[in-house]
């Protein structure tokens, strides 16, 4: 499908709404029916109608099918929270005694699901380095039921190699899941290569103004339904339909600023490269990366997001590099117009610090809309300072 009508065109309904070009917020919980007889077909089958917004609402509607579409996914479903997305999934997927293999170090929270919040539940998970594909062969069990892959990697740019591990997977039965937040539809298609399941955070990219906190999740429309009936419907992590709408709204621009996003971190990771005070910069596009290969071949551009060291990577020069930044702000999440800067050290107790431990060094840095040129004299003066 083409991309400028799906997000300019698909799902809008223009003549329901007087012909408005920006489609309704329609702030309502709940729908009416003209008799006992349609509330009835609507309470059998409540992922096709609206009913309740705790399950669908018609301008997520609207969201839900041009995501789908980007995706090339039978549908969505939306949430309150990418992390939602991946934990609801998990829940619904899973069962006690099942076992899941996961890349490492995934985002924070992912990793807190399988280790703290899943393990309650007897379900347990190999992490592995998905860098090599054989480690996904040695850690399969008779109980594996989900392969978990965050490709890019965001602290660490890991990739893995989708279509090989998603064409292993279904020979043995087991589901693929991957979390796309870094590269979003536009720059990989995972269900094109053969995954069942891709969870994105729509408070990055899709949403791109630092405003909301979203999640979306695409598939199969067999194994979507099976998520919305129960565990969806039972946790409750609807989106509310003014943060679709403001996803709606993130949607126009998408192409632009992933754009823009990826050309300035051209710009900037090639700069900073050749500072004199930076030891190593990863990003999967730079002509160093060690995955850059398959990074090429798998996705059709890369996110702004990035990692470096410096030269000098001790606590205290981190530290005041980071703090030093004018226009550059710190902040968790990305995705948005401003850019940000945010450390490993600021998760880490400066008594356990490692000089040798290259994830410590790293400071992760995510570009935004602004001029390359406003952010390369913001970093000058700040590394000046190391
Ligand atoms: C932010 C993020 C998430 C979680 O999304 P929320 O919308 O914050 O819940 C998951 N995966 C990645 C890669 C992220 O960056």
């Amino acid at each position: 499908m083409d991309l400028s009508f799906i997000l300019n065109e698909l799902g809008e309904d223009r003549e329901n709404y007087f012909n408005a070009v920006s489609p309704p917020i329609v702030q309502s919980s709940n729908f009416a029916f003209k008799t006992i007889t349609d509330l009835r077909l609507a309470m059998a089958d409540e992922f096709g109608a609206n009913l309740y917004s705790r399950g669908q609402n018609p301008t997520l509607t609207i969201l839900r099918k041009k995501l789908a579409a980007l995706d090339g996914a039978e549908d969505a479903l939306l949430f309150n929270s990418g992390i939602g997305a991946i934990s609801v999934s998990m829940l619904a997927l899973l069962k006690a005694g099942d076992h899941v293999i996961a890349v490492k170090d995934p985002y924070s929270w992912t990793e807190k699901l399988f280790n703290d919040f899943l393990s309650k539940f007897n379900i347990t998970t190999t992490f592995i380095d998905g860098a090599d594909f054989s480690n996904f062969e040695n850690a399969v069990l008779p109980q594996t039921r989900i392969i978990y892959l965050e490709s890019p990697n965001t602290f660490t740019y890991q990739v893995q190699d989708i279509k090989k591990v998603a064409a292993f997977a279904k020979s043995r039965g087991i589901i693929t899941m991957i979390d796309n937040s870094y590269c979003t539809p536009l720059f990989q298609k995972p269900i094109k290569m053969g995954i069942d399941l891709v969870a994105q955070s729509a408070t990055k990219y899709i949403g791109g103004h630092s405003d909301i906190t979203a999640g979306v999740l695409t598939g199969s429309r067999a194994m979507i339904k099976k998520i919305f009936d129960h565990e969806f419907m039972n946790l409750g992590p609807a989106l509310s339909p003014h943060s679709a709408w403001l996803l709606l709204r993130g949607l126009r621009t998408l192409p632009l600023r992933l754009h823009r996003s990826f050309e300035s971190t051209k710009i900037v990771t090639a700069w900073l490269s050749s500072h004199k005070a930076v030891q190593r910069v990863l990003w999967p596009f730079s002509a160093d990366f060690d995955q850059t290969e398959l990074a090429h071949e798998q996705m059709q551009g890369c996110g702004g997001l990035f990692s470096f060291i410096l030269k000098d990577s001790s606590f205290a020069k981190i530290e005041t590099f980071c703090n030093q930044l004018q226009h550059i702000l710190i902040a968790v999440s990305w995705g948005g117009h401003e850019s940000l800067v945010v450390p490993a050290i600021a998760s880490i107790a400066e008594q356990d610090y490692s000089v040798v431990d290259d994830h410590h060094q790293l400071i992760r840095m995510y570009i935004g809309l602004e001029e390359p040129q406003y952010l390369i004299d913001d970093l000058t003066q700040a590394l000046a300072k190391v």
